[in-house]
């Protein structure tokens, strides 16, 4: 327990001005009101509310909430009264304790109605002052921490059951991670032993071989950090058992990848060191694609902000790696009470102090206050129960029609997800969508309470890269299933045009009937069997044609002046225009290469896969000249809807200055571009080489991407890199 001296100290450490005089009296006082109480571990009762209390230093909160922790069980359990409270400590601890004391007890084993009573209290008291909802969480991480004392297994299971489903999710959704992970952890190992002990035991094995690797990593780090001049403090983590299980459970994967059980973090001092860290980190090691997440530039709804990435590091290990600045890491570790540490005190007009409530950039707490308004707004307790604790369920997402009706879907769910529930036919053919009236992009995630309309059109039909954008198996099950129609009837599109032009160019008309003649020694079931088998590259136009028209008969059909059949040259083909190119039906981009929809392309016929698609002077091009009959001139098709992102690659040099990769990155995000990787390629005392991937629209988006670049000061040059 926490002696009288060390908790003023802990407190003086962060706040000197604190009120030293009232802390003395708060710790005397509960532990005299509390008197011979006993606790059930055999502990003196008052050793409880002084570990709250020392709990809440450790968030740096301010006086009044440590003294509240210190008195927060005093009107429930003890003689004292609201009026003693106030009269020794003064009227906001007063208040403040009066808010703890209200929240009471939560019973999940009531009638539903009591139940959601009692979440009404708990929103209530802490939208008034979110310093009680803290007090209440410190208070329920002790109670957690000693729940092994407990004698009934009945009582236990309920007060890990009620963490498990209120209080964890509450804690998370204030962005309070180390809380949250705390809590779940021992309520996990309370309500699932025998899990908790398999994961445990494995992790510990796996964690023991890694020793030598970890070191490794983190060293390896730390080396290329200094040689980069960067400060940076490394450190690993391993992950808590109930974390890994969920993962374990949620993607269903095994624990075989070191990242999936230990974390990197590299705190920086500054936001534009995180991104150069990041861009050492992707230089030393392989990126993993698709694991680059920028939350800096776009933070999470609770307020979290840090760049996380996934490389392959020494003996091909993935290892994952967060990288923030010091106080993104407070914000990561303390959520709101971080922000409380921050805040500075506001007064409003009339010279009072506005309730302390963080400011500004915390959405966490303006989730709070959006409920509490629905509250106001007078539902009845058990709808409002519904919606609340829907929402503290991070792993589900609830939002609604236009005329009312409830889509349930989980979390990180999109307006896609949204359309295919409603409907496979309304998914299918969706082009836009609005969410509370506003035009959002399809992929749009969404969030609790969301009312969304979707846009159809006849004219609409899956594409490829939807896949990507849901995270339903409904949705992901019916993409695939009308992408594999569509491809079979692109194949039969693109093979008509070659064989089409191959006949226009020997000055011969082509009909079904003709082609009829050829199903036989092509081996080919049907017209269309054969179409696809052209446009697949199984078939050559030309092939058709000599079964079609000997060379004999040919000739003689011929106008007299082409008298000897000439091989077409590029020259004088006529182009054969595919519109809408959608990568991933027939088409497929070149290797290596990042086009976007308005670049110049051409396409060659690449047996057994249709057509690859390059840029239209690129080298590799050469090695197709001598094969005319593979060329095929296409183009974008543009009207298509804006949910669909290529990724474009540029090449920048830029100064080695401070601020520069900060600004590139939010600037890039105000555009609305994507950054999907980064990697620094050369520096020099002046300058930095850099690769950007960025998912962008179209060409037109990226040249705004690129104009905008091209108009920091500090960035040198800005060039497009195709392949
Ligand atoms: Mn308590």
């Amino acid at each position: 327990m926490l002696r009288q001296y060390e908790l003023v100290d802990q407190v003086l450490n962060y706040d000197p001005n604190a009120d030293e005089d009232l802390l003395n009296r708060a710790y005397i006082y509960t532990t005299k009101m509390h008197g011979g109480q006993k606790r059930a571990s055999g502990d003196p009762y008052y050793s409880h509310p002084i570990e709250v209390a020392g709990i809440l230093t450790g968030l740096r909160l301010d006086t009044a909430t440590i003294i509240t922790a210190l008195l927060h069980d005093t009107i429930e359990d003890t003689d004292a009264t609201y009026d003693d409270i106030r009269d020794m400590f003064g009227a906001e601890v007063a208040g403040l304790v009066d808010g703890v004391t209200k929240l009471g007890q939560f019973d999940l084993t009531s009638e539903e109605t009591q139940q959601a009573e009692n979440f009404r209290r708990l929103l209530i008291a802490t939208s008034s002052d979110i310093r009680v909802l803290l007090v209440k969480l410190a208070d329920r991480l002790h109670n957690m921490r000693t729940l092994h004392f407990i004698k009934l297994p009945e009582k236990r299971r309920r007060i890990a059951q009620e963490t498990m489903d209120i209080f964890a999710p509450l804690a998370g959704r204030m962005g309070m991670q180390e809380f949250r992970e705390e809590l779940e952890d021992i309520a996990y190992k309370e309500l699932n032993p025998e899990a908790y002990k398999t994961v445990l035991e494995r992790l510990e094995r796996t964690l023991a071989g890694s020793d030598k690797i970890i070191q490794d990593i983190e060293e390896g780090l730390r080396v290329r950090f200094a040689e980069h001049k960067l400060e940076a403090e490394v450190t690993s983590r391993g992950k808590r058992a109930y974390s890994v299980w969920r993962k374990m459970e949620r993607k269903s994967i095994s624990m075989e990848q070191l990242s999936d059980i230990i974390g990197f973090r590299i705190v920086v001092p500054e936001i534009e060191d995180c991104y150069r860290a990041l861009g050492i980190a992707h230089t030393t090691w392989k990126m993993v694609p698709g694991r680059y997440k920028d939350y800096i530039s776009t933070p999470r709804a609770n307020g979290y902000q840090s760049l996380h990435t996934t490389v392959v590091g020494p003996e091909n290990k993935r290892v994952e790696l967060q990288i923030r600045t010091r106080k993104m890491h407070e914000v990561a570790e303390y959520g709101i009470a971080a922000h409380w540490f921050y805040k500075e005190k506001t007064e409003t007009k009339n010279g009072e102090v506005k309730s302390p409530l963080p400011t500004g950039s915390s959405d966490a707490f303006n989730w709070l206050r959006q409920l509490v308004t629905m509250l106001e707004q007078g539902e009845s307790a058990e709808e409002f129960l519904e919606h609340t604790k829907l929402e503290l369920f991070n792993d589900q997402v609830f939002c609604f029609t236009p005329n009312g009706r409830l889509i349930a879907l989980p979390s990180g769910a999109t307006s896609l997800d949204f359309a295919y529930a409603v409907h496979t036919d309304i998914g299918s053919s969706c082009t836009m969508c609005r969410i509370n009236g506003r035009h959002m992009p399809l992929r749009t995630q969404l969030a609790n309470g969301d009312e969304v309309e979707i846009i159809c059109s006849e004219d609409q039909t899956p594409l490829p890269a939807w896949e990507k954008m849901v995270v339903t198996g409904k949705a992901r099950a019916a993409i695939r299933r009308a992408v594999r129609q569509r491809r079979k009837e692109e194949y039969v599109r693109l093979g008509r045009r070659i064989v089409e032009s191959t006949f226009e160019q020997a000055n011969l008309t082509l009909d079904d009937e003709i082609l009829e003649r050829t199903l036989v020694p092509l081996q080919r079931s049907s017209v269309e069997h054969l179409l696809m088998g052209i446009g697949y590259g199984e078939v050559t136009g030309e092939k058709v044609l000599d079964i079609a028209y000997p060379e004999e008969e040919r000739e003689a059909r011929r106008p007299r002046r082409l008298w000897r059949r000439r091989k077409p040259t590029r020259r004088n083909r006529q182009p054969v225009l595919i519109n809408g190119i959608e990568p991933g039906l027939a088409v497929h981009f070149a290797e290596g290469s990042f086009l976007v929809p308005g670049d110049k392309i051409v396409g060659i016929v690449t047996p057994g896969r249709g057509l690859t698609v390059y840029p239209v002077d690129s080298s590799d091009l050469r090695v197709f000249d001598g094969d005319p009959e593979r060329w095929i001139d296409i183009s974008w098709n543009m009207f298509r809807s804006d949910d669909v992102l290529f990724t474009a690659r540029l090449d920048l040099v830029i100064a080695n200055e401070v601020g520069v990769l900060g600004a590139i990155s939010t600037l890039i995000a105000d555009y609305g571009g994507n950054i999907s990787n980064l990697a620094l390629t050369r520096r020099d005392n002046d300058f930095y080489g850099m690769v950007i991937d960025i998912d962008v629209k179209d060409v037109g988006h990226l040249n705004r991407i690129m104009s905008a670049l091209k108009g920091l000061s500090k960035v040198n040059t800005v060039r497009r890199v195709q392949d």
